[in-house]
């Protein structure tokens, strides 16, 4: 057995700790339920409750393969025509453009071939096996009735749509992740629900999907509050500290102690990592769904309509289309558009699907300049660590995240090289 395999009931070296997990998303009720099997105290704080963030509207996918950042080599040139098209999936909310620049100039820094392949090689140890970790986080409570394996398929108009793209295939290919590929008939045969508008299927092997990730975090929070974790609704205003130690954090006025605070809290977590002065270069970016219930027939896996960029996954009684990409930041209200290009997919894509009523949600991606994800201790203050930037695969990821930062709260070195995950790459 590995250390980063290390079974729950192992206990942490150092003897139990009180510890305090801020963010009840994907990465924090993972992280604090594997710090509970190593023995600990463990209190999850959320201010909106489980799931109350991101990780309640994503598309559902554990998307293992999904190493390739949104920062591919040629996204400079492509996304200036895309912000004046609203059939494109790329928005913004141009008022917002001069707090953006200072992020979004570093971030497209990445849009090479180098930057490409070096963040697949970090992301691949974090989602490469999520079906696997999420079923192990899961395993023999209520919470894994929501793990569905399946194929993830990729869906073209043709081969030569797939073709064109493919250098990034080569890197998912060379990360281990294979597919079978369908075309014409056999791609009817395989799955009907698509194949009005297209020819090319790409399926990838050994993925999964979250039938419904609000009740699936949500299940996982009473087995955590069932196995003695205090869940506490809260917001949390600072992670206190004293000579160089953590004492743990405030919020709503009170001061509560813990040997360790974990700090979970997604695309909102910019502003208490510079409390304790780390700047970490964190956007948000907007991302929409739209859900139609009880329709009248399904996809058989999800599928990520490589055209249009979005995602439609066959959910518990609903089918939800998720994707699109909008830089507006953390405070203003869902914009009209991505809506109606959602919608105008469904009508252009799927004119024969009847549905039901109809639901809508917009979120946030916690996006770092470099888009791979912070794991790892604060520099300066023992006993505090940070967990978050996933940006669109925070899902996929948060179980093995959940279990590095456990391990490292606990004293734990686990046997894989973290330094690509390690905030201090920011402050060279
Ligand atoms: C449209 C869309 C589709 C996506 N599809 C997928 C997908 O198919 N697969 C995938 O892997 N990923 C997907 N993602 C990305 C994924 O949802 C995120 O990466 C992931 O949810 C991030 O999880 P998290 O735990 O880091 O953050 P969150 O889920 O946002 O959790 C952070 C929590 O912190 C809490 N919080 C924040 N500040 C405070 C505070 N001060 N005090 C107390 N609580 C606080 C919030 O309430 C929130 O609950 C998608 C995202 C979007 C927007």
């Amino acid at each position: 057995m590995t250390k980063a395999n290390m079974k729950a009931k192992d206990k942490a070296p150092s003897g139990a700790y009180s510890v305090i997990v801020v963010g009840a998303g994907m990465v924090g009720i993972a992280a604090a339920m594997r710090m509970q099997e190593y023995g600990h105290q463990v209190t999850l704080v959320d201010r909106a409750g489980p799931a109350g963030g991101t990780s309640f509207g994503n598309a559902g996918i554990l998307a293992s393969s999904s190493v390739i950042p949104v920062t591919t080599p040629g996204i400079i040139r492509k996304a200036p025509k895309m912000l004046f098209n609203p059939l494109q999936p790329l928005f913004l909310r141009w008022g917002y453009l001069p707090r953006l620049l200072p992020w979004l100039i570093p971030y497209l820094r990445h849009a090479n071939m180098k930057d490409t392949q070096r963040i697949a090689e970090a992301l691949n140890p974090i989602i490469g096996q999520s079906l696997q970790d999420h079923q192990a986080l899961a395993a023999g409570t209520i919470a894994e009735r929501w793990i569905k394996p399946c194929d993830y398929t990729y869906i073209f108009k043709d081969r030569a749509a797939f073709d064109a793209d493919k250098p990034m295939w080569d890197i998912r290919k060379a990360m281990g992740h294979d597919w079978i590929e369908y075309e014409d008939d056999a791609f009817a045969a395989y799955d009907p629900f698509m194949a009005d508008s297209h020819r090319f299927g790409v399926a990838m092997q050994n993925h999964g999907m979250i039938a419904s990730p609000g009740d699936y975090i949500a299940d996982l929070a009473k087995v955590f509050t069932d196995r003695g974790g205090q869940m506490i609704t809260a917001e949390v205003e600072a992670i206190s500290h004293e000579n160089g130690h953590v004492t743990g954090i405030r919020a709503g006025g009170e001061s509560v102690s813990a040997d360790r605070v974990i700090l979970t809290t997604g695309a909102w977590s910019g502003t208490l990592a510079k409390q304790l002065g780390i700047s970490i270069p964190l956007e948000a970016e907007r991302g929409y769904h739209v859900e139609l219930w009880h329709p009248n027939t399904m996809p058989k896996t999800p599928l990520m309509v490589a055209a249009g960029k979005f995602v439609i996954t066959p959910m518990k009684d609903r089918i939800r289309l998720a994707g699109i990409v909008e830089f507006g930041g953390l405070k203003a209200a869902a914009s009209e558009a991505p809506f109606k290009l959602l919608m105008h997919n469904v009508r252009q894509y799927m004119p024969d699907l009847k549905w039901g009523e109809e639901t809508r949600w917009m979120g946030h991606r916690p996006a770092p300049t470099d888009s791979i994800p912070v794991i790892g201790d604060v520099p300066g203050i023992k006993g505090v660590f940070m967990g978050f930037g996933h940006h669109h695969v925070g899902l996929t990821g948060g179980p093995k995240t959940g279990q590095l930062l456990a391990m490292l709260a606990s004293d734990i070195q686990p046997n894989m090289d973290l330094s690509a995950y390690d905030m201090r790459r920011f402050s060279k």
